[in-house]
């Protein structure tokens, strides 16, 4: 097995009220698992074996793809969360926030909107290009902004897989509440010029 799914850095309650630990069981346990198993089982004895996932991403198309994009952006999603973290970005990422949608809440409220308008399933993101200029961009299936040739950085996955245990056909709820378990000194980490 090439690919292993990492343990996440926190307790499977640990995310109450805003995502349950049955969530918690069933999308990282077994869709996200999945995901890796599918992969593993496609590279292998492929050129892709011995490339770096972000590579794989970038360069592979149909089932391969599919696996190796929900591979990594699960863990993309999963790590950005600690309900003891940061609750405001700071330093760079905070300027460039205020500079080009005037405020973090309306930065957003404009996130929000992009994942509950996005239709059918995707993941909404906040990508940054080579001159560190923000984007919000909406991306259907396995979509990933790695294959625009941004800089990926903050994630909320709109698949219904996603909420539905917790809130039903509320996506926006969902959506809204993320906020209050995002570590924004992760997001801050991964927003590079
Ligand atoms: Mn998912």
């Amino acid at each position: 097995m090439k690919f292993q799914q990492p343990r996440l850095p926190y307790a499977p309650d640990a995310l109450e009220p805003v995502i349950s630990p049955v969530t918690i069981d069933f999308h990282y346990g077994k869709h996200e698992k999945a995901y890796i198993d599918n992969l593993n089982r496609l590279v292998k004895d492929t050129p892709y074996e011995d490339m770096p996932l972000e590579r794989i991403i970038v360069e592979s198309d149909g089932a391969l793809f599919n696996n190796a994009s929900q591979a990594w952006n699960h863990i993309f999603y999963f790590f950005q969360f600690n309900p003891g973290g940061l609750k405001a970005p700071g330093g760079k990422l905070a300027e460039k926030i205020e500079e080009q949608f005037g405020s973090l809440e309306e930065f957003q409220k404009q996130f929000e909107e992009a994942g509950a308008t996005l239709f059918g399933s995707g993941w909404v993101w906040l990508a940054n290009d080579n001159e560190g200029n923000l984007e919000i961009i909406k991306g259907s299936n396995a979509d990933n902004p790695l294959r625009l040739n941004l800089n990926p950085i903050l994630t909320f996955d709109v698949w219904e897989h996603a909420y539905y245990l917790d809130y039903q056909n509320r996506r926006a709820d969902y959506l809204h509440r993320l906020w209050d378990i995002l570590d924004w000194s992760v997001i801050e980490s991964r927003y590079t010029l």
